[in-house]
């Protein structure tokens, strides 16, 4: 009796036991999950900020009840019906309309991605269709109300990708003056002008082969941080999914140019692939800043030019005439060194955003180059301090 009772007790204690093991596993796992999922809120927040622009304005626009998720990892807003409302009172009557029109633009250039919208049977193809439908917006004195094509058949809400909206968000919170008519009337934007002094000596860095998800927000921060400027030579066909590093380097001051679609030999390619290969990337960056944005100047691949390239390009062509190798050593140091040794005033240096090492020697070299008196410029700020004019099919290869 005395030994059954205390084998029952030992039992009871291995069951405690094993209760007490697994209620323990269970809160770690828990603290675990939850830790996860906390890093992943800070980091959409983080994300979500970063692409709303800075301080007041993000605070303001995520108050106004858009609702941003993170779809197939690309930021999109979710627009529910009439949830766009902007305070009347900012904008005369005229900005109003204006607004409006944006607003529509913005949904209906998008439409394909939307599927098919349509109304009472009819497919809404016309940006006037578009136009009659969102004139059931309505204006008060409070408010200013969009509402999106809710009708029947339609999803309950649009979804945008965060980049293609965001842009017309921002200035429509950000700055009075970037309401334009359509989006190809829409200013450009500069919002982080420096002030050159075309008395003291400049360099461009410049960056190849990019835009690169690990690499190029880190290099524009650095800059950012030292008033900087820099010019991106971005390939096409890198641009899709990374939409919101060529808004923020337009949005830092920096300058984004073309470097053709996917990397080819424009001396060995017939006139339509060279066509191609000159706009289809300045499409891509049109359409990533919401049309606000164009490309100025462009860098042939490989620097490979001829008078046939010369006499087709939209664009004036940028080579350097110091070339880093930095592809090639792949080693920090060296690359630096070959910088500081080289650059003098006028200097357009080569480099390439998307190897560790670059990155590296980049946020090494940005102070340095500032410590030493340099003012760091894009390309076209460079050639246009320097008094040199930018002509289409015109070789640069520094400013001086
Ligand atoms: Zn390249």
């Amino acid at each position: 009796m005395k030994k059954r009772r205390k084998i029952t007790r030992k039992r009871k204690n291995n069951t405690t036991k094993v209760l007490a093991s697994i209620l323990v596993l269970l809160i770690f796992t828990l603290s675990i999950a939850l830790g996860i999922l906390f890093i992943q809120n800070q980091f959409e927040n983080k994300n979500l900020r970063h692409t709303l622009g800075k301080g007041k304005y993000a605070e303001e626009k995520i108050e106004k009840g858009f609702e941003v998720l993170l779809v197939d990892n690309i930021p999109t807003i979710k627009i529910k019906k009439e949830t766009l409302q902007l305070n009347s009172s900012l904008f005369t009557t005229d900005e109003q309309e204006k607004i409006k029109k944006q607003f529509v633009y913005n949904i209906y250039s998008q439409k394909d991605m939307l599927g098919d919208l349509y109304k009472d049977g009819v497919f809404l193809n016309e940006l006037s269709d578009f136009n009659s439908y969102f004139s059931q917006s309505s204006f008060d004195d409070e408010f200013i109300t969009l509402t999106h094509p809710n009708t029947e058949g339609l999803p309950l809400f649009i979804q945008i990708p965060y980049n293609n909206s965001a842009n017309f968000i921002n200035f429509v919170f950000k700055d009075k003056g970037f309401i334009a008519d359509t989006i190809e009337d829409a200013p450009e934007i500069k919002e982080n002008p420096i002030e050159i002094d075309p008395n003291k000596p400049m360099i461009a860095l410049t960056f190849d082969d990019g835009p690169s998800k690990k690499y190029t927000l880190e290099i524009l921060n650095k800059l950012n941080e030292y008033n900087a400027h820099a010019t991106f030579f971005v390939l096409g066909n890198r641009i899709k999914g990374n939409e919101d590093i060529i808004s923020a380097i337009v949005d830092s001051g920096s300058e984004v140019g073309g470097h053709s679609w996917d990397h080819q030999y424009l001396t060995k390619v017939d006139d339509e692939e060279l066509d191609k290969q000159f706009n289809l990337v300045n499409d891509l960056v049109k359409q990533a800043t919401n049309g606000r944005y164009s490309i100025k100047t462009f860098r042939p691949p490989y620097g490979a030019v001829n008078d046939h390239v010369k006499s087709k390009s939209p664009y004036p062509l940028i080579m350097w005439d110091v070339d880093t190798l930095d592809w090639k050593v792949k080693n920090k140091d060296k690359v630096i060194k070959n910088i500081l040794d080289n650059a003098k005033d006028g200097s357009i240096i080569l480099m390439h955003d998307i190897h560790g090492t670059s990155k590296d020697a980049a946020l090494e070299v940005i102070p340095m180059l500032v410590e030493q008196g340099y003012q760091l410029v894009s390309v076209e700020e460079l050639l246009t301090a320097k008094g040199i004019p930018l002509e289409n099919g015109k070789v640069y290869y520094n400013a001086r």
